[in-house]
């Protein structure tokens, strides 16, 4: 945060009003210049907020977002490859593809094998769902993972899969990168409870999240040791009003020119119909993303859950074919 001082402000003024913030051990580093002075005042200590300056008589304006060390601890340091059970994230253009929700071992075997012809690279499945209402279809629970899990076992792929709270994290310990949905990418609990478990994580953008927000959100499972973690965009709430969300590819590209952390995007629960979802693969695929985490159905119309967004697995071989090609065309 930059703290500014009215150009009045003398120099007892100025000490007085950062004592606080050097006694609390915030790192301070003041510029006085013709036009008066300055402080940047690191945000890292929990036991001063920078924010409350503002008050101080002496002080003109504070300005600058509370998470820019955060942004800068999440940049710098080696570039992150996720690995998860044979798959790498970061490295390569990698394809996430499944059904929305487990809904039956048969029905999730099926699509399992379909997804691995069609060349994806880790299989997704809703076990615990998070729907808007109550009254739609949940998820199979501890039942629907286990399926999940035998499922990728059978065909080679890792899994992941959303979980809704911190109590379920022990009946995660087979799913190899446990998933943070949308809902919940602001549950700091739940973020540190995956954070602690040190398992991969897929971190959604909640609909409404900045950027900073969503990457506050990260450093909350880094903060418990925790790197592995993916970024995953798949909508936010603007203006929009032909697709279920708004695409943030800007927000894709950004991060991509400077976070460590490897950025995927979820076209699905954006695109929110089935025939955008291509077209949305291949523009993730352009600006950089890490991979694509899509919906996929053998048999759409019968799913209980987003079955009008769920691509064919015959759609799925030949967009991740494209998109791949994209990406190294773009990289
Ligand atoms: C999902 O991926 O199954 C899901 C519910 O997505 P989101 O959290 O992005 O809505
Ligand atoms: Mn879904």
């Amino acid at each position: 945060m930059i703290v500014v001082f009215k150009k009045s402000a003398d120099e007892a003024q100025i000490k007085r009003a950062l004592s606080l913030a050097v006694s609390r051990g915030a790192s301070v580093d003041l510029t006085v210049g013709k036009e008066g002075a300055q402080a940047r005042i690191s945000d890292l200590c929990g036991d001063f907020d920078a924010r409350s300056l503002v008050r101080d008589p002496a002080v003109e304006g504070v300005y600058g977002e509370p998470e820019t060390e955060f942004r800068s601890r999440i940049s710098r340091g080696e570039k992150v490859v996720v690995r998860a059970g044979g798959a790498s994230i970061g490295d390569g253009f990698c394809v996430i593809a499944g059904p929305c929700a487990v809904e039956s071992e048969e029905g999730l075997f099926r699509i399992a094998r379909a997804v691995k012809a069609a060349g994806a690279d880790v299989l997704r499945g809703g076990a615990f769902k998070p729907r808007t209402s109550p009254y739609s279809f949940r998820g199979l629970g501890e039942e629907g993972l286990k399926m999940l899990v035998s499922a990728g076992r059978e065909f080679g792929l890792p899994v992941v899969s959303e979980i809704t709270d911190p109590r379920q994290i022990d009946l995660f310990h087979e799913t190899d990168i446990i998933q943070i949905g949308a809902r919940n990418a602001q549950n700091y609990e739940l973020l540190r409870e995956v954070g602690r478990s040190g398992r991969p994580v897929l971190l959604k953008r909640g609909y409404a999240m900045t950027v900073g927000e969503w990457l506050s959100a990260a450093e909350y499972v880094l903060a418990e040791g925790n790197e592995n973690v993916i970024l995953c965009e798949r909508g936010i709430r603007a203006a929009g009003e032909s697709a279920r969300f708004t695409l943030d590819l800007a927000a894709v590209a950004e991060l991509k020119t400077g976070v460590r952390l490897p950025v995927i995007v979820d076209p699905s629960h954006a695109g929110g119909k089935a025939d955008i979802v291509a077209p949305l693969c291949l523009a993730a695929a352009a600006v950089g993303a890490d991979g694509i985490m899509v919906e996929v159905h053998d048999a759409p119309e019968t799913a209980l859950s987003d079955g009008a967004q769920a691509i064919l697995p015959e759609t799925l071989a030949e967009v991740s074919a494209r998109a791949r090609k994209v990406r190294e065309a773009s990289s």
